[in-house]
């Protein structure tokens, strides 16, 4: 007897980048020790759509998402997504639930007015897929600067952590 390793699946909703889901995958695959099966969606719930701010309500978009067989679901979106009370959100999670959203929309460099950088895109949008599913197994924000569930407030914040759990958010994943 063996058991199979627990599946994530990953949804893309809109165009996203191949690359940028396959280093996603493999990240999520080494640090949470997952297997990746994909998915996709063609564009978020409308009802989800916000046209006097336009973006999309995130806990919409992510109860829309349904991880079937698999033990996780995260999204991936393009659209930028916001919370009520928070001007935007680069990503939401069912806590110690089943499924996560990230959005890439405040990711890339473009929407800071700067050139496009695919690499530092793909490092960011990694760092917060592993945050957000550390909130699915119950990880709360972690106080260590430079852990991957430190809380992100913008982009900088993003860039200083690392693609990577501290040692004790680490031992908290194990339990
Ligand atoms: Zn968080
Ligand atoms: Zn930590």
């Amino acid at each position: 007897m063996f058991s199979s390793p627990k599946e994530i699946l990953l949804i893309t909703i809109g165009e996203i980048d191949t690359t940028l889901i396959e280093e996603l995958s493999k990240s999520l695959s080494t640090i949470l020790r997952l297997r990746c099966r994909l998915g996709h969606i063609s564009t978020p719930p409308l009802r989800a759509y916000d046209p006097s701010r336009g973006q999309y309500l995130a806990d919409a978009v992510l109860a829309n998402l349904h991880p079937g067989e698999a033990e996780r679901v995260l999204g991936i979106v393009e659209v930028d997504i916001f919370m009520p009370d928070l001007n935007f959100v680069f990503g939401l999670a069912d806590e110690k639930g089943k499924r996560a959203i990230i959005s890439l929309a405040r990711l890339k460099e473009s929407f800071y007015k700067q050139p496009e950088d695919q690499s530092l895109l793909i490092e960011r949008a990694i760092k917060e897929a592993l945050h957000e599913v550390g909130h699915t197994y119950g990880l709360a924000h972690c106080r260590t600067r430079r852990c991957v569930m430190a809380f992100s407030n913008s982009v900088v914040d993003v860039d200083y952590k690392d693609a990577d759990f501290c040692y004790s958010c680490k031992q908290s994943l194990r339990a």
